[in-house]
């Protein structure tokens, strides 16, 4: 089988023995294709992933070998994603299940891009589903990253109708800005690139172009009474972006932090503590999170058609470097 493996500068393709059961609980999946992910940039940029790692964990994939309890059978086509939480934890118990060990140890193998993948049979259990018909592999592929969304917008557990701003319109903050209008919230984006709230525009959610922040912020004061809006979303991860959000959010607003910064700037102490802001950050998806995305892109209050730029496998190189280059919003990697 073909894997796409980290190699210094460049992420290259080479065949290895196919994968097998070989008596294991789970199943061998055939990957159809895999999204990229904003993280597997991160991982593979600042070299935290060592050379062979599969990189990939929004997969689309068909079932070709299974051993499990559960109902799947071959040829099935599913979407799932690549952790699961131990649920006994004090992480778990507390609810920061992405803070879980077992979280943070569990994986599907080797990883996304590559034509065949073990998921374990907890895979199965918990994060595993079937594409429902309507969607097609594309659009399937939006599974794991829109149920890591759904997890932010509920941690932020804001009100109905709160005046949420989505910073930074990449291809998260255009699901996030989708996901917290679907969950109730009234949402405006905002990008320094007009293509970008364009297309938010045209998904149903307003967007501004941010690029003056003082138009910006009279623009906010115009539609929160002076006030400033009850929350950020963070889904840009320029350092410069934090003190955007500090100036739009309102006094005794929230932040949501949802991506890193190179410089690892934070939030000023003193505007954190005079201001009375609640600063927290949200981080991968539990398995409830995940039921409700798919529920979200299945009903169309999610839309997510037409926002991947496709590539097959042996060019899976050229989509990191159009993504990191922002010539693309996002990747998709055709495998089969
Ligand atoms: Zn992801
Ligand atoms: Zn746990």
């Amino acid at each position: 089988m073909k894997i796409a493996v980290i190699e210094n500068e460049d992420i290259r393709v080479k065949r290895v023995e196919d994968i097998t059961l070989q008596g294991r609980e789970g199943a061998i999946v055939k990957v159809l294709g895999c999204g990229l992910c904003g993280s597997d940039i991160v991982k593979f940029r600042e070299k935290i992933s060592p050379n062979g790692t599969v990189l990939g964990h929004e997969i689309i994939a068909q079932i070709v070998e299974v051993n499990s309890k559960t109902d799947f059978k071959i040829g099935d086509k599913i979407v799932t994603s690549h952790h699961i939480p131990c649920g006994e934890c004090l992480y778990c118990k507390n609810g920061n299940v992405s803070m879980c060990e077992h979280f943070k140890k569990t994986n599907i193998h080797p990883g996304g891009f590559s034509e065949l993948v073990y998921l374990s049979e907890e895979h199965l259990l918990n994060v595993a589903q079937l594409l429902p018909s309507n969607l097609d592999e594309v659009e399937g592929s939006f599974y794991e990253p829109l149920g890591c969304c759904v997890r932010a917008v509920r941690r932020a557990n804001l009100p109905e109708k709160s005046k949420v701003l989505v910073i930074g319109l990449g291809s998260i903050g255009i699901l996030m800005a989708q996901a917290l209008k679907a969950m109730g919230m009234e949402v405006l984006g905002c990008d320094l690139i007009d293509e970008r709230v364009d297309l938010l525009k045209s998904l149903g959610v307003d967007a501004i172009n941010s690029s003056d922040l003082n138009k910006t912020q009279n623009y906010i004061k115009s539609i929160t009474d002076g006030y400033g809006v009850d929350a950020v979303f963070m889904t840009s991860g320029s350092d410069k972006a934090i003190d955007v959000a500090l100036k739009l959010v309102r006094n005794g607003g929230t932040i949501l932090v949802f991506a890193s910064t190179p410089l690892n700037l934070g939030y000023a102490n003193n505007e954190i503590y005079y201001r009375e802001l609640t600063v927290l950050g949200s981080y991968s998806p539990a398995p409830e999170d995940l039921k409700t995305s798919l529920e979200l892109l299945k009903s169309g209050k999610v839309k997510v058609k037409g926002l991947s730029t496709i590539y097959d496998l042996d060019r899976v190189n050229e989509a990191f470097k159009d993504t990191v280059a922002n010539k693309i919003l996002k990747a998709y990697i055709k495998v089969k």
